[in-house]
């Protein structure tokens, strides 16, 4: 056996033992191991039903959590879940409910006692737990909990004994029924495509178009492990697009959010390298001029474009107040990528787009790296870099959308 793959082997059993140290009884024996590094945190609950009438309950957090998990039939049906005091981080305080309309009709969580937390999953009819998995999550964790619909021998055969059903009832009242497990639609867009390469690489048999479509893949797969996000790709295959189309993709659907990537390219003999984040704001400097108009990306004003059908669209697409939550947006995926690699100078610009979908959709553009220079063009080749700096769009992202939903929540 090669070293490589004892260490793959390794990693394996690592994440299989960790993996064993979540699973649980259903009537109530399992206890909580000690937990190192402070108290779990819990970021997100979220529900989904599923056609066939079973339903995931997706709890994200940060590291391995032990808990116990059993049934309560009166006075309504439901799946109860116990484990050592929590930090529940999800901005909405101590205590909460998550509504949803399937086997799970709602989700509520509080603490039970100093020591303990509790979450109460509230069910149509009796369910049993079919499957328990926990996955790594951008650098987090995603326990999965699947429910199916049971008889009520089985249901009440996972209900533990009396003397364990302490405090059963004091959980509070839900304070909202309201919250529901939104879906966010995030437009990611590959740069170029088909007959429009896009910039040549420092070696000329690289072409852009392929390196924006393979980060394009990448952000992809690592967001659909988000439950909350539904992805949707401008395209996923080497055809050409032109920009109106990728716009309208994105309005059409009402998306909540747009990411176009693409890799910059600089004259010959000159050494800019690193990655730029453009906002899709109607401000912008001689550079983003002509970045713009290299990367067709300058809209024509809208009342200047010969097509009634452009027109239309991009007056409904102008529109400035959407420079703040792209400019949060913007500095989120700054702060995230540092770490992969340079950025430049000045990481975050503002562009000259006439290019935003609505008032509340943040737009950006991220220039990945240039692939005119040798050492961007390796990086923007290789796997490890791209999951690093993917990886970092798509905490960024996520931490982007833990703040809409504490906005949002703010509000009720
Ligand atoms: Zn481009």
């Amino acid at each position: 056996m090669k070293r490589n793959n004892i260490i793959t082997l390794i990693v394996f059993i690592a994440l299989f033992l960790g993996a064993i140290g979540i699973s649980v009884t259903f009537l109530g024996k399992a206890q909580a191991q000690a937990v190192s590094g402070g108290v779990p945190r819990i970021f997100q609950l979220s529900v989904e039903n599923n056609e066939n009438n079973s339903a995931f309950l997706n709890i994200k957090l940060d590291k391995n959590l032990n808990y116990k998990i059993f049934s309560l039939p009166n006075p309504t049906p439901r799946i109860v879940i116990d484990m050592a005091r929590v930090q529940w981080s999800m901005g909405r305080g101590e205590s909460g409910v998550i509504s949803s309309n399937g086997l799970i009709k709602q989700v509520r969580y509080a603490h039970k006692s100093s020591t303990e937390s509790r979450i109460v999953v509230d069910l149509a009819g009796p369910a049993k737990v079919v499957s328990q998995n926990l996955t790594n999550n951008m650098g987090g964790k995603i326990l999965h909990i699947e429910l199916a619909p049971t008889n009520n021998a089985v249901f009440a055969a996972n209900v533990p004994k009396p003397a364990q059903q302490d405090a059963i009832n004091s959980l509070p009242s839900p304070i909202s029924p309201k919250f529901s497990s939104k879906k966010y639609t995030i437009v990611i867009d590959a740069g170029h495509g088909g007959h429009d390469p896009g910039a040549i690489g420092f070696y000329p048999n690289t072409f852009e178009k392929s390196v924006t479509l393979a980060s394009a893949l990448y952000l992809r797969d690592q967001l659909k492990r988000d439950p909350r996000f539904n992805i949707v790709m401008t395209r996923d295959s080497d055809v050409f697009l032109p920009l109106e189309q990728r716009i309208i993709i994105a309005r059409d659907i009402r998306a909540d959010l747009f990411i176009s990537l693409h890799a910059d390219a600089a004259a010959v003999g000159t050494n800019a390298e690193g990655a730029t984040v453009y906002t899709l704001s109607e401000e912008g400097g001689e550079r983003s001029r002509r970045l713009l108009n290299r990367d067709n990306w300058t809209v024509v004003p809208p009342n200047r474009s010969r097509d009634n059908n452009v027109t239309e669209i991009l007056r409904d697409l102008t529109q400035r107040d959407t420079k703040n939550q792209s400019a949060v947006f913007a500095e989120n995926i700054v702060r995230n990528i540092r770490s992969a690699g340079p950025l430049t100078s000045s990481s975050h610009r503002r562009a000259g787009f006439f290019v935003l979908l609505s008032p509340t959709t943040p737009a950006v553009l991220l220039e990945m790296g240039f692939i005119t220079d040798k050492e961007d063009q390796d990086r923007l080749l290789n796997n490890g870099f791209r999951a690093k700096q993917m990886g970092g769009v798509a905490r960024a992202i996520s931490e982007y959308f833990d703040g809409v939903d504490l906005k949002n929540r703010g509000n009720h």
